[in-house]
């Protein structure tokens, strides 16, 4: 009997999605080739898989002609930054990582006869016009706003991807990702969850932009996974969404980090950013028909967990967390 262990190559290992897949990947028993090249990504969240000979890191950008040797079973592309500051700061990268990246993989993908996963987003959608949103939804987006670099890039990114599966053949799966939280997520990445809880740590004011009636719909990036675990070894083609359905508003969600971290500090308002999605709720019933998936961790426990990570962060970390690019 063969013991030939299936090969994955995951981009964006390094960072807060791609470092818990690779985690998932080796604890299911495959080999693991991490790619990234660490802009946004950090070799902490990978330096515990360096010991085992089932991880390999190669540092590189994958918008540019990426080269493995080896076969290849399946490809896993979450190599993007994935929050509004950094797309802000590093837009060109953005659109080129999510589309001379993705063909990059796709050829890669074809030239080894794999199998790819391509993390795509709730940003698809826009500022939805539908709610909640389901995979059928086209989405309301800005294509020159200040998330169009992200957003269109994601929208290329599905069109290329059903391209190379309707044209190629080639097996391809899409996963729409709606607002995941968990440790290692960066303290400084500006999205809201590490913003409140490091302002808590740090005894500072928690801002919220505009008056906090947006809403989003938190999952914890164990479900997350799960999730993806099941879309990438399922025989669909077409978009799933994986989230879960619990809706908050902004402001419900700072009272919630102030309780949970016991900061005495008062939320303040700041100027909310230009296109800001006024509410999103994953219409999960595609994931749970086809995947029997659902969340299981409710938000008070994947705080609490995600609450215990930010503390054990060193007092160096916590204060030098200045934004990367600023
Ligand atoms: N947000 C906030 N205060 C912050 C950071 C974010 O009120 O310090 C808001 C932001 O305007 C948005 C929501 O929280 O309405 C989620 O923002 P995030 O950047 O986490 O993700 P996304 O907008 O991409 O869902």
């Amino acid at each position: 009997m063969s013991t030939r262990k299936k090969k994955v190559l995951i981009s964006g290992a390094a960072g807060f999605l791609g470092s818990h897949l690779c985690d998932r990947f080796i604890k299911e028993g495959y080999e693991v080739i991490g790619m990234d090249n660490l802009i946004t990504g950090d070799l902490k969240n990978i330096e515990h898989l360096f010991k085992l000979k089932e991880f390999e890191f190669f540092n590189h950008d994958i918008s540019k002609y990426v080269h493995v040797a080896r076969d290849l079973d399946y490809i896993l592309h979450f190599a993007s930054p994935a929050s509004p500051i950094d797309y802000l700061k590093i837009p060109i990268q953005t659109l080129k990582v999510s589309s001379l990246g993705t063909h990059n993989l796709l050829g890669l993908a074809k030239a080894k006869g794999a199998r790819i996963l391509v993390a795509s987003t709730s940003e698809v959608y826009g500022d939805p016009l539908v709610h909640p949103q389901n995979e059928d939804y086209w989405g309301n987006v800005n294509p020159i706003g200040p998330r169009g670099v992200y957003d269109e890039a994601k929208r290329f990114q599905e069109a290329i991807t059903m391209a190379y599966h309707t044209y190629h053949k080639l097996e391809t799966r899409i996963v729409r990702i709606f607002n995941t939280y968990g440790p290692r997520m960066r303290l400084n990445d500006g999205r809201v969850l590490p913003a409140f809880i490091g302002q808590a740590l740090r005894g500072e004011d928690i801002t919220v932009f505009g008056d906090g009636s947006q809403t989003r719909s938190f999952c914890f990036v164990d479900d997350l996974v799960e999730g993806i675990y099941r879309l990438l070894l399922s025989d669909y083609a077409y978009p799933v969404n994986i989230g879960n359905p619990d809706e908050i508003t902004i402001m419900d969600f700072a009272q919630e980090i102030i309780k949970l971290t016991g900061t005495n500090q008062k939320i303040i308002s700041k100027p909310l950013p230009q296109d800001d999605p006024k509410q999103r709720q994953p219409d999960i019933t595609r994931a749970r028909a086809i995947l029997g998936w659902e969340p299981k961790v409710q938000r008070a426990e994947g705080l609490r967990i995600t609450y215990e990570y930010f503390k054990s962060l060193s007092q160096e970390e916590l204060y030098n967390s200045a934004h990367r690019f600023s």
